[in-house]
């Protein structure tokens, strides 16, 4: 009998009301509210299991969070704004003892650099208040850590090694589009990259390191993309045994021609520039140019695969293990007019706000997904439309 208050109808905050809707034996109650009030009443408008109340928020302000809180009295809030908000709704989690889930950690508006100490930093106010916050819960980070908490736990004595690879294997008929918020998007792939090797993150150019990997399923060999990614940061934290990860992307070729353009051009800057006598910051002009993804569900086809290898030792033998996730876009779309990028993050949140108000996992702190036991959540998130694959087997190094 809970009621939760989800922040922020874009692409993914779409996706987390049609999936509470559907379980709405455990959400009584949703209220979505976001920056813009018509993108939540049109969502709610989607929905036919469960009456969605919607209001405006902006989450940059603590006291307009806190007011709206205290009026709705949620069990937990769902934040899929921006992860430029995760401080202030994490501080009105706090003024009002209300458990908090995202699924990206903090980035300043500012500044290209998305790390977790931020957040981490709540660890002893949450503890203090008695509430729990769970950071990450989307697919990378959030299913990725869980299938490396899966490996650890079920396949390998130690891991040593791990590849998080993330295949978008789709195509949504634009000349250029990001499949997710395209400022968050485009500062996470332009920025330094970073990969752990042997007690330390190693930088290198954006997008230096190429290699290809065979996806499984009939996808086939596609080019990966060596980036840096959040998760990373947590999992060699959590499993000091770990000296090397990497992270993969999927790039096509057509979208590294026009990012590369766009770079030189000067259009993917973060810093404010004058125009015309007005103050304006150029990938935030470029977001407006470009397609919203949450309108790219209706013409994406293809799959998304996004899985871990984890390699280590099991009983003193080397041994590897794959697991991973392949989503259909159109199948996506058909139950929630989003394309997979949306669904695949948007389900492992509501997957993780089941596991809190169902006590599975709670605790009063600040926590990361793999920090629990993976597998009430797995039985969970297949059901719910992201079923795991396990492949004990041999795959080249990366
Ligand atoms: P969108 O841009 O589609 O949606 C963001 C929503 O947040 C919009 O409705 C926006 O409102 C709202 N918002 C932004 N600023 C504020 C504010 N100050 N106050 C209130 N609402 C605000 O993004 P996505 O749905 O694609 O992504 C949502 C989150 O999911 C992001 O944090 C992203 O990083 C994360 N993500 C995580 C992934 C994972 O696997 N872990 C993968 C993909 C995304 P408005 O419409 O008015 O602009």
């Amino acid at each position: 009998m809970s009621k939760v208050l989800i922040i922020g109808a874009g692409g993914v905050g779409r996706v987390v009301v049609h999936k509470c809707a559907q379980r709405n034996d455990i959400f009584r109650e949703i209220v979505l509210a976001s920056r813009t009030k018509s993108k939540c009443d049109s969502i709610a408008a989607e929905i036919k299991q469960i009456k969605v109340a919607t209001a405006k928020v902006d989450a940059d302000n603590v006291p307009e969070l806190v007011a709206l809180i205290r009026k709705e009295q949620p069990q937990l809030v769902i934040n899929v704004a921006l992860p430029y908000q995760d401080l202030t709704i994490m501080d009105a989690c706090l003024e009002t003892s209300v458990d908090y889930l995202d699924t990206a950690n903090y980035e300043p508006l500012d500044t290209a650099k998305f790390e977790y100490s931020w957040q981490w930093a709540y660890q002893d106010r949450f503890k203090e208040k008695g509430i729990m916050a769970l950071l990450g819960s989307g697919f990378d980070p959030g299913v990725t850590n869980v299938y490396t908490a899966l490996a650890a736990k079920n396949y390998l004595d130690e891991i040593e090694e791990i590849d998080i690879i993330d295949a978008n294997a789709g195509d949504h008929g634009q000349a250029f589009a990001t499949n997710f918020n395209p400022e968050i998007n485009i500062r996470e792939v332009t920025a330094t990259c970073r990969h752990w090797e042997n007690g330390e993150f190693v930088e290198s150019s954006p997008l230096s390191t190429k290699r290809v990997f065979d996806f499984p399923e009939g996808i086939g060999p596609l080019n990966v993309y060596r980036l840096y990614h959040e998760e990373m940061e947590s999992l060699v934290k959590h499993f000091p045994s770990i000296n090397k990860a990497q992270f993969w992307m999927t790039f096509s070729d057509n979208y590294l021609k026009h990012l590369e353009v766009l770079q030189n051009v000067g259009m993917t800057r973060i810093d404010e520039v004058e125009f015309q006598g007005q103050k304006i910051v150029p990938i935030q002009f470029l977001k407006a140019l470009l397609p919203d993804p949450g309108t790219l569900g209706k013409t994406t086809k293809g799959k998304t695969c996004i899985g871990v290898i984890a390699r280590g030792k099991k009983d003193g033998v080397r041994k590897q293990v794959y697991i991973y996730n392949i989503c259909d876009h159109e199948q996506c779309y058909a139950e929630t007019n989003s394309q997979g990028v949306s669904y695949t993050t948007g389900v492992p949140a509501v997957t993780g706000a089941i596991m809190m108000l169902t006590k599975q996992w709670h605790a009063p702190g600040v926590w990361n997904m793999e920090q629990f036991d993976p597998e009430p959540f797995l039985d969970e998130v297949g059901p719910l439309g992201l079923p795991h694959v396990v492949v004990e087997g041999e795959w080249p190094e990366l």
